[in-house]
C-alpha cells in the first residue's frame, strides 16, 4: 500500500498512522471497528480525489467518516488494514442564498455548526437530533439521518439539493446544482443518501433551508397511554397542521434511566405518567397565535382524557431542559450497561400497537426485561430499546432471536426494522432475513455498478459475497 503516497498526498497532519488512530477505530457503541491502516485527513476534493486514487490502484478498502456517532458499525472498519478517510477537516460553508434558500457546505461539517452559523439569517436547516454536536453533514447524508423534525420537512435525502461526490477510483462527480427541481436523468444526489459510505464520498452538498420560526412554543405532556399519544398526535396534525415541529414521545423507564445516569436534569411535573409527549409548535411569523392554537389542543386532551398533566417552557433555558429529558435517554441507557437497541418504524396509527405486541415478545423471551420505547410520534419511528432485567448481565443469549421477532412483526405491520440509522455492519443478517428476494438483488446490482471492485466500505449495507455480483431473484 502507497502509504508513502498517502503522508506525500495529505501532508504531516493529514495522515495518521495505526498506532496513533485509536479515537477513530471503535464505534460510538463500542461493538465494531478493526484497526485500519491509518486515518486520511484530507482538507479539499482533490485531496479526497487523490486519496481514492491512490486506495484504488493498490486495491486498498476505504471507509469514509464523519463524526462516528453513527449507530450501526458502519463508520469504522470491517476488517483491519482499511483506509479511514475522516473529513473533519473539511468544514467550510458558504454564504447562505437567502433568495432560494440554500447554503453549500463541506462535508466534514457538524450539524451544530452549521445551525449557528445560521442564526440571525432568517433561515435554519431543521435536522436536529441528540448527536448535532458531532454529527456531520457527510454522515447524515451517509445514514439519510432523521430525528425530531423529519416528519415535518423530511428526512437528509428531502433537504440535499445537491452533491459534490468522489467516487471510487478517484472520479470526481459534480452535481452542486442549488434548486428543487432537476429531473434531468435518475436521482443520483439521492442514492447516496443513506448509501453509508458505500458508493461513494460525499464532500460537498447544497443544503435546502427553509425559514426560521420567529416564535416557539414547548409543552412537555403526561399521558395515561401510548393509544392516547396515537390519538393526541391525530388530533394535534388536525388543529396544529403546518406548525407542529416535533412530537417526541417517551416513556417512564426511560425517564428513570435518564434522571438516574445524566446529571443536570430535573423533573418538571408533579407526578410520573406511563407516557409523554413533547410537542413543540413553531411559526415563521409573530401574528400566528400559536399560545391559542397550544391551549386548545391541550384543553381538548383533557377533557377527552388523553393528557393528564403538562408543563409549558416560559423560558429558552426550560426548553432547553424540557428536551434534554427526551435526548438524554439514550446516554442514560447506555450508562445503565447493556442494551438492545432496535430502529423501528411503523405507520403512526399503529405505534400503541407496536409497543403491546413487541412488549409481549420481549417478556416472554426475557422475563423482565426493560423496555424503553422512545421516538417520533409524527412519523412512526420508534426507538425501542432494551435493558436487562434489574441483576442481570444481559439477555440471556436472545440478542438476535429479540431482534429478529421485533424486526419481523415490524415487517408485517407495514413499516421498516432500519427506520433512520441504516444497516450498517449489525443489521445486514436482519435485512437478509426480511428483505425481499427482488430488492436484495437491485442492492447488489447499484453496488456494483459504482463500486465493481468492493473497495467501498466493504460488509456495510451487503455482506461480501462475490463482489456483490448476484444476478437479481
Ligand atoms: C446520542 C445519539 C443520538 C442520535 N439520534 C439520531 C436521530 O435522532 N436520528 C438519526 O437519524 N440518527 C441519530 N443518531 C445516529 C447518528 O448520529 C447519525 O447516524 C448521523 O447521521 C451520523 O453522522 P456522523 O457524522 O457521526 O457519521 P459517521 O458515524 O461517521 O458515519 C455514518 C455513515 O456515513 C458514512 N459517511 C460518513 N461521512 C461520509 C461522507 N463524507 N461521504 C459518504 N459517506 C459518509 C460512513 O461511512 C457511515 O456509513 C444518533 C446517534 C447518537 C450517538
Amino acid at each position: 500500500m502507497p502509504e508513502g503516497q498517502l503522508a506525500a498526498i495529505l501532508g504531516p497532519k493529514g495522515w495518521i498512522r495505526t498506532d496513533d488512530s485509536a479515537p477513530w477505530s471503535r464505534d460510538w457503541l463500542e461493538r465494531h471497528g478493526e484497526p485500519p491502516l491509518g486515518v486520511a485527513c484530507p482538507t479539499s476534493t482533490d485531496d479526497v480525489a487523490q486519496v481514492m486514487a491512490a486506495c484504488f490502484r493498490a486495491q486498498v478498502p476505504v471507509v469514509p467518516q464523519g463524526g462516528n456517532t453513527g449507530l450501526c458499525g458502519a463508520s469504522v472498519a470491517g476488517k483491519a488494514g482499511a483506509v479511514i478517510l475522516n473529513l473533519s477537516r473539511m468544514a467550510g460553508i458558504g454564504v447562505p442564498d437567502l433568495a432560494g434558500g440554500s447554503v453549500m457546505v463541506e462535508a466534514g461539517l457538524v450539524l451544530a455548526r452549521l445551525h449557528d452559523a445560521l442564526e440571525g439569517t432568517g433561515q435554519m436547516f431543521p435536522l436536529h437530533l441528540g448527536a448535532e454536536g458531532s454529527a456531520q453533514i457527510g454522515g447524515l447524508i451517509g445514514t439519510n439521518a432523521g430525528g425530531s423534525q423529519a416528519f415535518r420537512y423530511g428526512m437528509m435525502a428531502e433537504l440535499v439539493l445537491g452533491l459534490e461526490v468522489v467516487l471510487p477510483d478517484g472520479t470526481i462527480w459534480n452535481g452542486l446544482r442549488g434548486v428543487q427541481k432537476d429531473n434531468a436523468g435518475y436521482q443520483l444526489r439521492k442514492l447516496f443518501c443513506g448509501a453509508e459510505g458505500t458508493l461513494g464520498v460525499v464532500t460537498r452538498a447544497v443544503l435546502r433551508l427553509h425559514p426560521a420560526p420567529r416564535q416557539r412554543v414547548t409543552a412537555l405532556l403526561a399521558l395515561p397511554s401510548f393509544d392516547a399519544a396515537v390519538t393526541f398526535g391525530t388530533a394535534a396534525r388536525a388543529e396544529a397542521g403546518e406548525f407542529l415541529q416535533a412530537m417526541e414521545f417517551f416513556s417512564d423507564p426511560g425517564v428513570d434511566l435518564a434522571l438516574r445516569h445524566v446529571t443536570g436534569l430535573v423533573w418538571p411535573l408533579e407526578s410520573r405518567a406511563p407516557v409523554y409527549l413533547l410537542v413543540e409548535l413553531g411559526a415563521g411569523s409573530d401574528c400566528v397565535p400559536l399560545d391559542a392554537i397550544l391551549a386548545a389542543l391541550l384543553e381538548q386532551g383533557m377533557e377527552r382524557g388523553l393528557v393528564l398533566d403538562g408543563t409549558l417552557a416560559a423560558s429558552g433555558a426550560q426548553r432547553a431542559a424540557l428536551w434534554r429529558l427526551r435526548e438524554d435517554q439514550p446516554e442514560g441507557q447506555r450508562l445503565e450497561g447493556p442494551q438492545l437497541k432496535h430502529d423501528i418504524s411503523v405507520p403512526p396509527a399503529r405505534i400503541a400497537e407496536f409497543v403491546a405486541r413487541g412488549a409481549e415478545l420481549c417478556e416472554a423471551a426475557v422475563p423482565g426485561v426493560r423496555i424503553n420505547p422512545f421516538g417520533h410520534l409524527g412519523d412512526g419511528n420508534i426507538h425501542y430499546n432494551l435493558t436487562p432485567p434489574p441483576g442481570q448481565a444481559g439477555f440471556g443469549g436472545q440478542d438476535g432471536d429479540l431482534a429478529l421477532a421485533l424486526a419481523a412483526l415490524a415487517s408485517e405491520m407495514g413499516g421498516s426494522f432500519a427506520a433512520e440509522h441504516g444497516l450498517g455492519r449489525s443489521k445486514i443478517a436482519l435485512a437478509d432475513a426480511l428483505r425481499p428476494a427482488a430488492e436484495r438483488g437491485l442492492h447488489r446490482r447499484i453496488k456494483a455498478a459504482f463500486d465493481p471492485a468492493g473497495l467501498m466500505n466493504p460488509g456495510v449495507i451487503l455482506a461480501e459475497v462475490d463482489k456483490y455480483n448476484l444476478p437479481i431473484a
